[in-house]
């Protein structure tokens, strides 16, 4: 089973019908392992287990979301990680996004699925208009108490929605998912282009949440973007950092997968990217 199957599996074991009901100490305590928020130094949670007993350590963020999401990480560790001590860093599946760590990021894919279970997450995620809006996200995730990006991750992750969702900073991209049956051919821009709404976000001329139909060559390197559109929702996020949320509502855009360059091979495009820093 994969770590997202795993979660699942113990979710449903449970019977939880709503999204508040997913009480992630109590499901770590009938798993063995004690959650306390404690001040650390040098890293957002450890983990230390013994025999069949663990103890798990967050900092205290003041953000319910990210402690949660610490906490099913640590626990991700512990059920399938058994033997190891951890120190981690992150209390947010966007930086590890940005990273190869493949523990962190098995414990993290654990997390996503047992904070936002399918079952639960995509009929909520899918129960406003079409095309979500950071507005119906943001109560999606104040309701699975989830941060916005753990949100838009698992959204992509989950497959139901043509999107794109990515975190870009003044300097460039920092991370991107790919709902899975996305074509992956579709390169994103590493520097936000100045036609975009998330530019203007990220430079100060706008201050909140904007969305609405964009020219594809704003948010695509390929040559043939200019030819389509796609509907874009940009946010504010950490201090610094947009979120984009690319709705690719061309169906056109699914049809041709494959792209010949010049040296006529297919330029792969992984689904979960990093910037080189
Ligand atoms: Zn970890």
């Amino acid at each position: 089973m994969t770590p997202g199957q795993r979660a699942e599996a113990l979710i449903a074991e449970f019977g939880i019908s709503s999204p508040s009901e997913l009480d992630v100490e109590a499901i770590a305590c009938d798993a063995g392992m004690d959650v306390r928020y404690e001040q650390l130094d040098g890293c957002e949670a450890t983990l230390v287990g013994v025999n069949n007993q663990a103890i798990a350590t967050i900092r205290p963020s003041g953000n319910r979301g990210r402690e949660r999401f610490s906490a099913s990480h640590e626990l991700g560790h512990w059920i399938m990680h058994r033997g190891k001590s951890f120190r981690c860093r992150v209390d947010d599946q966007s930086a590890n996004l940005a990273s190869d760590a493949t523990l962190e990021k098995e414990a993290d894919s654990y997390a996503a699925h047992l904070l936002m279970p399918r079952y639960l997450f995509d009929p909520a995620i899918r129960s406003g208009t079409k095309i979500p809006t950071f507005k119906h996200i943001g109560e999606v995730a104040q309701a699975f108490e989830v941060s916005v990006a753990a949100a838009i991750i698992r959204m992509a992750e989950v497959d139901s929605l043509p999107i794109i969702v990515a975190c870009y900073d003044g300097r460039g991209i920092r991370w991107r998912a790919f709902a899975p049956h996305v074509p992956r051919r579709w390169r994103l821009v590493q520097t936000l282009h100045e036609d975009s709404f998330a530019y203007d976000i990220v430079n100060g001329v706008e201050s909140k949440q904007c969305s609405g139909k964009q020219e594809a060559a704003a948010w695509f390197s390929n040559d043939d973007a200019e030819s389509f559109e796609v509907h874009e929702n940009a946010m504010p996020s950490r201090p610094g950092e947009i979120l984009v949320m690319l709705y690719l509502s061309d169906t056109e855009m699914f049809e041709s997968p494959f792209e010949r360059r010049s040296e006529g091979r297919y330029q792969d495009n992984p689904s979960f990217g990093r910037r080189s820093r």
